[in-house]
C-alpha cells in the first residue's frame, strides 16, 4: 500500500496531468490498492464484536447528560446574582447560555453519531434495535434517518467520486464555472453560511452531492436519490422529523418560544455546525487520492 494515500500525482512538465497519465499511474499501482476484504482481514476480529452492555452504557450516559445540562443551566440562571463584582447579570447570563450551547451541542453530536452507528449496523448486531433507536434519535435531532442512511451508505461506497459520489463531492471546473472569490470576507461568509445552513440545504437539495443528483431532497421520494422500493422509508423518515417539529411547536406553546430556542433549537444548530465541520474535515484530506 502506498505510504501516503493522499499524495498528489506529480505534474507533467507543462504543469498539467493528463487523464492518460493518471490512468497509467492507476494501472501501475492497481496491485497496491486496498480491497474491502483485505482491510477487514487486517483488523483484529475483536473489533467486529458487538457489546449490548457497552453500547447501551454509552447511550445512557449521553441521554443522561442532555437533561442534566439543561437542568444545570436553568438552576444557574435562577441562582446567579444581579451582579458579580463589576460583571452585570446580562453578561453572566450570556456567558452561561453560550457555554450551555457549546456543551449541549456536543451532547447532541454524541447522540447523533450513535444514531449514525445505528445506521451502519454498528451499535448492536440486531438490525431492528439499531434502526428503531437510530430512527428515534435522529428524528429528535431533525435528521431523516432512513433517507440519510441510504444516501450516506452511497457516500461511503463512492467517497469523493465526482460523478457518483454523495456529500462533499469535489467541484468540477468547466468553462462555465467560476472560481469562488478568494477574499477573506467572502471566505468567512461561506463558512458562516455552511455552518448555519449547510446541513439543511444539503438535506433539501443535495447540494454537495454529485451534480446529476442536485435537487434531490432527503424529505421526499425522488428518482435522483432513491428507488421506488425506498419510498416508504423516505416518507417514514420525513414523518419522524415532522413529529419532532410539531413537538417543538407544542412545547413552545407550553413553555414559550424563547425557552425552546435557548434549550433545544440553538444547541441543535450548534450540533449541526459540528456535523458539517466533522464531515468536511473527514472527507477533505483524501480527496486528492480519489479522483
Ligand atoms: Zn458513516
Amino acid at each position: 500500500m502506498p505510504s501516503n494515500l493522499c499524495n498528489v500525482p506529480p505534474k507533467a512538465q507543462n504543469g498539467k496531468t493528463t487523464y492518460k497519465q493518471l490512468a497509467s499511474r492507476k494501472s501501475q499501482h492497481q496491485h497496491l490498492e486496498p480491497t474491502i476484504s483485505g482491510l477487514r482481514n487486517a483488523i483484529p476480529s475483536d473489533y467486529f464484536q458487538h457489546s449490548y452492555f457497552l453500547s447501551f452504557y454509552y447511550l445512557s450516559i449521553d441521554l443522561l447528560l442532555v437533561p442534566l445540562s439543561g437542568y444545570l443551566l436553568w438552576y444557574l440562571l435562577a441562582c446567579i446574582p444581579t451582579t458579580l463584582g463589576n460583571v452585570p447579570y446580562y453578561t453572566l447570563h450570556t456567558i452561561l447560555v453560550a457555554l450551555y450551547w457549546f456543551y449541549q451541542g456536543l451532547n447532541f453530536t454524541a447522540l447523533w453519531v450513535l444514531a449514525h452507528e445505528c445506521g451502519h449496523g454498528g451499535f448492536t448486531n440486531n438490525k431492528y434495535i439499531n434502526d428503531s433507536l437510530g430512527f428515534v434519535i435522529h428524528s429528535a435531532l431533525g435528521c431523516p434517518y432512513f433517507s440519510w442512511q441510504i444516501s450516506h451508505a452511497h457516500h461511503h461506497k463512492r467517497t469523493n467520486h465526482i460523478s457518483d459520489g454523495e456529500s462533499w463531492v469535489p467541484n468540477i471546473l468547466d468553462k462555465k464555472s467560476k472560481l469562488p472569490s478568494s477574499s477573506l470576507f467572502a471566505g468567512l461568509v461561506r463558512v458562516v453560511v455552511v455552518w448555519l445552513l449547510g446541513w439543511y440545504i444539503y438535506l433539501m437539495t443535495n447540494i454537495t452531492g454529485a451534480k446529476k443528483n442536485l435537487g434531490g431532497s432527503h424529505f421526499w421520494p425522488n428518482q435522483k436519490l432513491y428507488t421506488s422500493e425506498q419510498t416508504i422509508k423516505v416518507l417514514v423518515s420525513t414523518l419522524g422529523v415532522g413529529t419532532m417539529v410539531l413537538t417543538a411547536i407544542y412545547m413552545s406553546c407550553l413553555v414559550g418560544v424563547q425557552t425552546v430556542c435557548v434549550y433545544f433549537v440553538l444547541p441543535l444548530w450548534v450540533c449541526n455546525s459540528y456535523l458539517v465541520s466533522i464531515t468536511f474535515f473527514t472527507t477533505y484530506p483524501c480527496r486528492c487520492s480519489t479522483f
